[in-house]
């Protein structure tokens, strides 16, 4: 098959997409213990709310309306103006219904931003996307059009007490120039759980002006839905930053429904590159969302469901895994939101990558840290000594899982 530049990098099978195979053969196999997938939990309390939700939608008609028509380019008019009402309530922020557009999923949308910000420009000059700080999402690393779009930097580590540790920007290393299409983070992050704080965000922001480039800022845990953040942080938005957010870690992943909040031309652009591309957003998610919205639930059950929910889980995870553990070069990042748990095993002999296939023999899936490092300008250790962590599964599965990585790391130590 004779396929073009853009079809040979997009249907390549690279190593993150053996990894994702992987992830997707453990959830079929009932006897692996899945620590690797960004699934969210299936919440009980939450599950009763969507059923109740579809109900509603399949009585009043509302649900065979929603799958019978297509919405516009902008994505439906009724949970577009409900949210710009709800953020300006919330926040305060200065928005309107064009300010906000809904795409398939908030990964399609970084697929949107990243090419549309970097690559190449009219005038011959290239740009990248900037990473302030690496590990960052992994979904990122093969969304650009362009080779190596990305460039990225390793973070300042600051030890904590309890063996943890935090990462933060290291403003000091990081250049932006014309070479910069612009600025991208999410936050809370995943892989490793980081908020980025205020006065970080703050700088990044100044730093974004200053170039004339967009602060784009990944929301897909955070503030004011889902809210599986455990800092207390402030949302950022001004008419410079671009904020991505998603209904899927509030439980409703299959619903694919991101949410971009921009200033008005660029979502005039991405509005066209989705009419272009999907004709229009998917409209399930829009009408499940739009009641969560009415009623007020998408914030109530968000604060006192969603975030305890994962608050706890983290909490046990973490104080089983300091107990089965204990060699003192084995450190977690302080989990501040989203659902992994970040582990640095300093000066592990053997590479998170070899430490992956072991895990997988005894029938553990987590994800090896290298994958998250992508835009770093050079090798990095530590890179090779950390892994991602879901620990969203139920307490004994996380024992079981927690038991074989301790037997693992235990034993590799002593190589
Ligand atoms: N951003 C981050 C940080 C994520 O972890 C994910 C999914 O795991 C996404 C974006 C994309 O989510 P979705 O396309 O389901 O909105």
């Amino acid at each position: 098959m004779r396929i073009s530049k853009f079809g040979n990098k997009f249907t390549q099978h690279s190593g993150i997409t053996q990894l994702m195979d992987d992830l997707n053969d453990g959830l079929r196999n009932p006897d692996t213990v899945m620590l690797g997938g960004g699934n969210p939990a299936t919440i009980p309390e939450m599950q009763k709310h969507f059923e109740q939700i579809a109900k509603t939608l399949l009585d009043d008609g509302r649900l065979i309306t929603s799958m019978s028509n297509y919405d516009g380019p902008q994505g439906k008019n009724e949970f577009i103006d409900a949210l710009a009402s709800l953020f300006k309530t919330h926040f305060g922020w200065e928005i309107s219904s064009k300010n906000i557009m809904l795409t398939n999923g908030s990964q399609s949308a970084f697929f949107y931003l990243f090419n549309l910000f970097a690559g190449e420009y009219a005038d011959g000059s290239t740009k990248k996307i900037l990473l302030p700080l690496a590990p960052e999402y992994i979904g990122y690393g093969d969304a650009g059009i362009s080779p190596d779009m990305f460039i990225s930097y390793k973070p300042d580590i600051s030890p904590l007490t309890d063996g943890q540790f935090k990462y933060h920007i290291d403003f000091d290393a990081i250049t932006v120039d014309d070479s910069i299409g612009a600025i991208c983070a999410s936050r809370p992050t995943n892989p490793t759980g980081n908020v980025l704080t205020d006065e970080e965000i703050c700088n990044l922001d100044q730093l974004a002006q200053a170039h004339q480039i967009p602060l784009i800022i990944d929301n897909a845990y955070g503030v004011p839905f889902p809210n599986i953040i455990f800092e207390d942080v402030k949302p950022f938005w001004n008419s410079n930053t671009i904020l991505c957010s998603s209904l899927s870690k509030l439980g409703l992943p299959g619903l694919r429904c991101g949410i971009i909040i921009a200033e008005e031309k660029i979502i005039t652009a991405l509005s066209n590159l989705n009419g272009i591309i999907s004709l229009s957003p998917g409209s399930l998610g829009p009408a499940v969302g739009l009641e969560l919205v009415k009623s007020g639930q998408i914030l109530s059950l968000s604060e006192t469901v969603i975030k305890p929910f994962y608050r706890e889980k983290a909490q046990l995870s973490l104080t089983l895994l300091r107990k089965s553990i204990t060699d003192t070069r084995f450190k977690i990042h302080k989990p501040e939101g989203a659902m992994f748990l970040w582990l640095w095993f300093e000066g592990l002999p053997i590479t998170t990558k070899e430490l992956y296939q072991r895990l997988k023999k005894k029938g553990l899936l987590i994800v090896p840290g290298e994958y998250f490092f992508f835009g770093l300008e050079e090798q990095w250790k530590h890179s090779e000594e950390c892994i991602r962590m879901n620990y969203v599964q139920d307490e004994e599965t996380m024992r079981k899982g927690i038991a074989i990585l301790a037997d693992e790391v235990n034993k590799a130590y002593l190589e």
